[in-house]
């Protein structure tokens, strides 16, 4: 981490190339990170691909859907949804973390189909209606209306679920993290994503560059240490690098507690904060 701030401009061009390279390769090969979907716990499900999650949550009154991956993996989670024995048909509401192509590239097809209602977080929607460069990866981001943006005040019921938002910005301005109040064997549980914990974008070259301001970096800072105080009783990572819910997935058949974890939030966060503190 220390590297990617201090890093010359070459560096800087090799390292966003090998991204680019890397996102490039699973879009024109999607089935390369397909991910068989797994329950987590009553009603909420594993629904993304090996790079990226999404997570299907049955409330009882409509299906949500946290974030929808690349439009090239669209078919995987079309088929994940069906696979768990729910139609893509009945989600209700689509609830995007950030503006970024690989959590929303999949969002405007999604929509078409399931005439979902689009939230996003308010400081994230001049992505789409500005600054589509912003997305990264525009021309494999479909538009699509964005219904409403998250109240960081009130906790929504949809059904039996609880959810509630917390703007956790600097990996983008607007980007969200969700607590989610639900159930795991029928007693009470608290399952949370954060929305972004990635460090790409957040030098000051690449936010100068993306003439977004430096303050992110320090909100970034700041909102890691706010959330590292949340008591989660599921992690549930929007990367599967930040935590790997993946290895514990494999351990599903043996029980389904193994995605319990009472200390995986907070430890998630502290890795972060620890990377990121010498920059400061
Ligand atoms: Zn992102």
């Amino acid at each position: 981490m220390k590297k990617i701030i201090k890093e010359s401009v070459e560096e800087t061009q090799k390292r966003l190339q090998a991204l680019t390279e890397k996102i490039n390769r699973y879009m024109k090969q999607p089935w390369s990170i397909y991910q068989k979907p797994f329950q987590i716990a009553d009603h909420l499900y594993y629904v993304g691909n090996s790079y990226v999650a999404s997570y299907l949550i049955d409330t009882g009154d409509g299906l949500v859907l946290i974030d929808c991956g690349f439009c090239e993996t669209l078919y995987q989670l079309i088929h994940s949804i069906h696979l768990l024995g729910y139609s893509p048909t009945d989600i209700r509401y689509l609830f995007l973390s950030h503006g970024h192509f690989d959590h929303c590239g999949a969002a405007g097809p999604l929509q078409k189909l399931s005439e979902a209602e689009v939230y996003i977080g308010r400081e994230d929607v001049f992505f789409f209606e500005k600054r589509r460069d912003l997305i990264h990866f525009e021309d494999h981001t479909p538009e699509f209306p964005i219904h409403g943006c998250y109240d960081y005040e009130r906790p929504w019921r949809i059904g039996s679920t609880v959810f509630r938002f917390a703007h956790t910005p600097g990996h983008t301005p607007g980007c969200t993290s969700f607590l989610i109040e639900t159930t795991h064997h029928g007693n009470p549980v608290v399952c949370a994503m954060h929305g972004g914990l990635g460090i790409n974008g957040l030098t000051y070259r690449e936010l100068d560059e993306a003439g977004l301001p430096r303050s992110l970096h320090q909100a970034f800072y700041e909102q890691l240490q706010m959330c590292r105080t949340w008591k989660v009783d599921i992690p549930c990572p929007s990367h599967n690098h930040d935590y790997d819910i993946l290895s514990l997935a494999a351990r599903v058949d043996e029980s389904r507690d193994c995605f319990v974890n009472p200390d995986g939030w907070s430890a998630m966060i502290e890795r972060k904060i620890q990377q990121y503190l010498p920059l400061l």
